[in-house]
């Protein structure tokens, strides 16, 4: 398992969103994931067939997801046979095992890296960085995070949180350039220092958008070439999976690249798509599947389905929370409403147990999904079994608390008893030093309604005579 160690589910919304909290940070983030939601809702109301392709590419997914181990094995027959060797990984400590192992087999010293979030659940950087290979990230948002020493805030759009002004500070203090917040000039300073970077590297690392099982074939999209560049540019190619990449037959591919592009950056299809069937020649290409608690995911069929997110990043646009609280809130890889579906299955509820709590369950997540994961159920459904789970991100006391309120609301005459208790206690309460209802936070910010006099039942008996 990748190191989890600074994932409290607790401490959403406190230490981990210094920054973001800020007042400007918020209106920039809110104003920016609203523009990006905003032009996704217009591209989306002038396709006629966006509704039949949303459905078509949920039940590949659905497909695809509860036959995992025969596409699996398919698409591991079909790339192996043009010279690619693939390997699995249980867990992120056993791919970061594997990654170093190809590393040192090839000599490698320097690394370039395109988009990848298996990646980010492994940590592969600072894996890499403790046997002494250096990898640098080259997707621009990556790149600008990396140099900043930060973690990405969005899946899609990792330095949203950076304005043009950040960007230049921080190649001037880092890449000593001429200050400018000029974005043509930004980005020229961006590609003039990697470039060089690409002829240098030893191994080149991406993520996987789709694996195709019948043909074994690996999908890339991206808009920057840099993706392109780190896979056929070094000697060596790692690509880098989770189990659930894989779709079935390559006539499904175009349904999910219509709406992946689409429903991340609000393009009819990203700028490069790239399908790799295999080793350049005189080039080694590897594999590697992660799993790192996927299957625990799928051992339950009420969530399975969160499996088939395609991490387009609409989700995070459309949510509420995450346009106030930003990405690093949510304490590990996979921010907003897919985060707080997908990380408490793999990383389990007793380290992310607070954060299905993080929503509130508008539904414009599961409207946006372009493959109609339904996340507030699945918001609803984690809520529960974190409430019955052990959890110790759960107090005791808020244990009893709902065991007690299940036992009072289970029946007429608990129901009557406890309301006649609280009504006698509450009366009582002013004699006390202290208010025995003070409910820490709870109370805080609100103010708990006074007990009438008469209950409602007994208003209606009165009023009845
Ligand atoms: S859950 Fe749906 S909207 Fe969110 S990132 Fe995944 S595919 Fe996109």
């Amino acid at each position: 398992m990748s190191d989890t160690s600074h994932l409290h589910g607790a401490e959403f919304l406190k230490s981990q969103t210094a920054g973001l909290s800020e007042p400007a940070g918020s209106k920039a983030l809110g104003e920016s994931t609203e523009r990006s939601a905003k032009q996704v809702r217009e591209m989306a109301a002038t396709i006629p067939q966006w509704q039949d392709w949303r459905e078509a590419a949920h039940r590949i997914k659905r497909y695809a997801v509860a036959h995992l181990d025969k596409l699996l094995a398919e698409f591991e027959r079909n790339i192996s046979v043009r010279g690619v060797t693939v390997l699995y990984a249980a867990d992120a400590a056993e791919a970061n095992r594997l990654v170093i192992q190809i590393a040192q087999e090839h000599g490698v010293k320097r690394v370039v890296k395109s988009k990848t979030m298996v990646s980010e659940e492994m940590e592969l950087n600072h894996a890499l960085a403790d046997v002494g290979v250096t990898a640098l990230e080259t997707d621009l948002g990556e790149y600008l995070v990396q140099l900043a020493g930060q973690r990405p805030t969005h899946i899609v759009t990792p330095a949203l949180h950076l304005s043009a002004e950040d960007c230049g500070r921080l190649f001037a203090d880092k890449l000593d350039e001429p200050y400018t917040a000029e974005h043509k000039a930004l980005t020229d300073i961006a590609r003039r220092h990697l470039r060089e970077e690409y002829l240098r590297a030893d191994m080149g690392v991406s993520g996987v958008n789709f694996a195709v099982a019948e043909t074994g074939t690996i999908a890339i999209v991206e808009n920057e070439g840099n993706a392109g560049l780190s896979t056929s540019a070094p000697p060596v190619h790692v690509a880098l999976m989770g189990i659930e990449k894989v779709i079935p037959r390559i006539e499904h591919l175009p349904v999910f690249l219509n709406l992946l592009g689409r429903s991340g950056t609000g393009q009819k299809l990203t700028s490069y798509t790239h399908l790799i069937h295999g080793a350049t020649p005189g080039k080694k290409m590897y594999v590697i599947i992660l799993d790192n608690g996927r299957t625990r995911a799928l051992a339950d069929p009420k969530t399975r389905v969160a499996l088939a997110c395609i991490r387009c990043g609409s989700c995070l646009n459309n949510c509420p929370v995450y346009r106030r609280v930003g990405g690093w809130a949510y304490g590990w890889v996979y921010p907003g409403p897919i985060g707080s579906i997908i990380t408490p299955q793999l990383v389990g509820l007793e380290k992310a147990g607070k954060l299905p709590f993080a929503s509130s369950l508008c539904g414009a997540c599961a409207e946006a999904c372009p493959v109609k994961i339904d996340i507030a159920h699945q918001l609803v459904y984690l809520r529960h079994r974190a409430a019955k789970e052990p959890s110790p991100v759960r107090s005791m006391a808020e244990r009893l608390m709902w065991k007690s309120w299940a036992w009072s609301m289970s029946g007429p005459l608990r129901y009557w008893l406890t309301m006649t208790a609280v009504r006698i206690g509450v009366r009582l309460a002013k004699f006390l030093p202290w208010h025995p209802l003070q409910l820490g936070a709870w109370t805080r910010g609100r103010e708990l309604p006074r007990v009438p006099k008469a209950t409602f039942r007994g208003n209606w008996r009165h009023n009845e005579k």
